[in-house]
């Protein structure tokens, strides 16, 4: 490793177990499955894959854990305790956790530190949150009383995507164990490692045994079946749009309460009036941070005519000077792609818009990156000369590859914009505070960024209009989500109550 490469806490283990009742434990089955570091495509361990006896185990445990113990009686300040705790025993391994999910994803080192922090921020935002999430008293007749109570929904499945793998299990575990909740969390199998250290962690500072069980495994095969299982109450899903829709029919059998955080084909416009260097990096990090696989990646960009050429020297020029490299190299800013399979998929987008007439201005195809001749890489790529009905525009291809037209007024750019099934993320940069205001309330998408390419902080709602699914997560809000309301009414007159009048 070079000098500017992070120091290495090798906490890589050769195996990893499921993580059922606060044990580690083996599949039923002795089932394994390996994860690959996808920078070099070398196997980085072997994990143990669930099979539905082992989700059954775990569900078990959870319904146990909900039913007679003592987390979810805990008065609120105590699990906030717990909380800090989890956000504590993570910062004081916050480089062994950032290099795991490095090595897990191939994601750059400022990556993987900026989602490995905010994993913790996360913990310690749902501690302060949970504190102040309480029912109401309501106006009814003066002889009675009304209350609500919020009450922990019960067990959970929560389904998570690789492109975020610490994070998202994050927005998911954080809020869950903070209303009482007890939790089954099925990472992706490309990347579980994290989320099993995190269930470790949760143990550690004090979650009692049974409330946070990790099962990594096929998504087919037992995502689906938590899905469906009869003793979970709620699943909580982030990955991509189809599997969604089919998550939320499975869920109908039992009807259980669903989130679904799911993909995206997000908008960024720039506007005549933009500060054009703010516009031009913060595009560039909008499409080609974690390697372009986000849910919210600005991968359309729509920019003013009147200021196109200016706009696209700059753009390509930072683009083509973006470097690939060694993942834990602080000077790195592109990871490497998930997988081949995942690399053939963004491939073949781009051979789909070539077909189709766009233009390649720059990048296209897998790249070649020295010492990492094993791996999955992508070049960072701009594709001009699009339309609105190419394939390259309408779907997600998340990967490093961004979708370049022009508009020649606010009212064009607005339908422009809405013209996609997806509404997760947008981007606007101008300097016009009207145009601002008038173009965010016309833009049909659950996140809206001004003149900023970050989409979120704890405490910001993060989730999708349209089919970039519904629930918010991150905030205050997604309290509410694993919560039910019981109202309680009660009766205090002096006389009794004869409705019937008999
Ligand atoms: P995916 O839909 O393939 O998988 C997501 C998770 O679901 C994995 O754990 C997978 O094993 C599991 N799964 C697969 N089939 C299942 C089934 N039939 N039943 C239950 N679970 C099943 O998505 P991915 O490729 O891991 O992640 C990328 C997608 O996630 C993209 O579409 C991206 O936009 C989306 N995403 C959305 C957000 C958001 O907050 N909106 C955040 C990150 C990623």
């Amino acid at each position: 490793m070079s000098q500017a490469t992070v120091e290495s806490q090798a906490v890589k283990r050769d195996f990893y177990g499921l993580f059922i009742n606060g044990e580690t434990v083996e599949s039923e089955s002795g089932r394994t499955m390996r994860t690959v570091n996808p920078a070099t495509g070398e196997v980085l361990a072997e994990v143990a894959k669930a099979s539905t006896a082992d989700a059954d185990r775990a569900v078990a445990a959870a319904r146990d854990a909900f039913e007679n113990g003592k987390w979810k009686k805990y008065p609120v300040g105590r699990r906030a305790k717990v909380l800090h705790k989890i956000a504590d025993i993570m910062r004081s391994r916050f480089n062994e956790i950032v290099e795991l999910e490095i090595l897990d994803t191939g994601k750059s080192l400022s990556a993987a530190q900026g989602q490995v922090s905010q994993a913790i921020e996360n913990f310690e935002f749902y501690a302060g949150a949970i504190v102040g999430h309480r029912g109401t008293v309501n106006n009814v007749p003066g002889q009675f009383h009304n209350y609500t109570e919020k009450e922990p929904l019960g067990v959970c499945a929560q389904i998570i995507p690789w492109n975020y793998p610490l994070m998202m299990a994050s927005w998911k575990v954080a809020p869950a164990i903070a209303v009482g909740c007890s939790i089954v969390v099925k990472p992706a199998s490309l990347t579980p490692l994290t989320a099993i250290l995190l269930g470790e962690i949760c143990t550690e500072a004090g979650v009692p045994a049974g409330v946070v069980n990790i099962v990594p495994g096929s998504g087919s095969e037992i995502g689906n079946y938590l899905v469906e299982h009869e003793d979970v109450d709620k699943v909580a899903f982030t990955g991509s749009t189809p599997i969604g829709k089919e998550i939320m029919g499975s869920a109908s059998e039992t009807l259980k309460r669903v989130t679904l955080e799911l993909g995206g084909k997000s908008p960024n416009i720039v506007f005549a009036d933009a500060d054009l260097e703010a516009a031009v990096d913060g595009s560039l990090f909008g499409i080609f941070y974690n390697t372009g696989q986000s849910c919210e990646a600005r991968s359309r960009l729509y920019i003013h005519e009147d200021i196109y050429d200016e706009f696209m020297a700059k753009f390509v020029e930072k683009t083509k000077q973006l470097k690939l490299g060694n993942p834990l190299d602080k000077g790195t800013h592109i990871g490497s792609i998930i997988d081949q399979n995942q690399l053939n998929v963004i491939d073949a987008y781009v051979q789909s818009a070539i077909e189709e007439g766009a233009e390649v201005i720059t990048g296209g195809k897998p790249a070649s990156v020295e010492g990492f001749e094993g791996g999955y890489w992508y070049e960072p790529t701009i594709i001009g000369q699009v339309t609105q009905d190419m394939k390259v525009v309408k779907e997600e291809i998340f990967g490093p590859v961004v979708v370049v037209s022009t508009f020649k007024d606010e009212k064009e750019v607005i339908k422009l914009a809405n013209d996609t099934e997806y509404g997760l993320g947008s981007s606007i940069w101008s300097t016009n505070d009207g145009r601002i205001k008038r173009v965010a309330n016309a833009i049909r998408a659950g996140i809206v960024m001004v003149n900023c390419p970050f989409s979120a902080f704890p405490g910001t709602p993060f989730g999708g209009y349209k089919q970039s699914g519904f629930g918010r997560e991150l905030c205050i809000e997604t309290l509410d989500l694993y919560t039910e309301t019981k109202s309680i009414l009660s009766y205090y007159g002096s006389r009794p109550l004869n409705p019937f009048g008999m």
